[in-house]
């Protein structure tokens, strides 16, 4: 990723959490990377829509293999063991803007996420406090065999042993 060098300006670092529940905000860029477009178009048609109308605005990045590390490294560290492969770049997408001299907000309702961002000392808008009554459920599946069952952070396939993923089902009102 070519940043332009920042000066204090914000930019938002979108989860798919934000994207399926449109936030929206009027000043500064937006950004999620293409894994999150890719997680919440598996999530039906609904979620589909959602990510079709936020790829429309947010820009798509690939964060530098330095900053993905970095964030790798310190995930071992602490034990956090909830994060995606997704989660982990939108993290070195926001220490790779904040080394630029920009001011990253990552936007999110995952726990995980929230909590490496406190360590790496980053600003978070936890969407779950802003009074949307929205609920995400998550499954597990398996890129490999296909297996889909109940949420493993971080954990294996009972049936092959590959890296499960996870991805939104769908988002409902209260
Ligand atoms: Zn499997």
């Amino acid at each position: 990723m070519s940043l332009i060098e920042g000066r204090g300006e914000k930019v938002y670092i979108l989860d798919a959490s934000a994207i399926i529940f449109g936030f929206t905000s009027m000043e500064g860029t937006q950004v999620t990377c293409r894994e999150i477009i890719d997680e919440v178009k598996f999530g039906g048609a609904a979620l589909f829509r959602a990510a079709a109308m936020k790829e429309a605005t947010a820009r798509i990045v690939e964060p530098s293999e330095k900053y993905v590390e970095m964030v790798k490294k310190k995930k071992n560290e602490v034990g956090e063991i909830g994060l995606s492969e997704a989660d982990i770049k939108l993290i070195a997408i926001a220490l790779e803007f904040k080394d630029r001299g920009w001011h990253p907000v990552i936007v999110s309702a995952d726990y995980s996420v929230q909590n490496m961002a406190l360590i790496f000392n980053i600003d978070v808008e936890k969407i779950i406090h802003r009074g949307i009554s929205k609920k995400i459920m998550w499954v597990s599946y398996c890129p490999s065999c296909k297996w889909v069952g109940e949420v493993f952070k971080g954990g294996r396939c009972p049936v092959c042993g590959a890296k499960l993923k996870r991805r939104p089902t769908s988002s409902s009102s209260e």
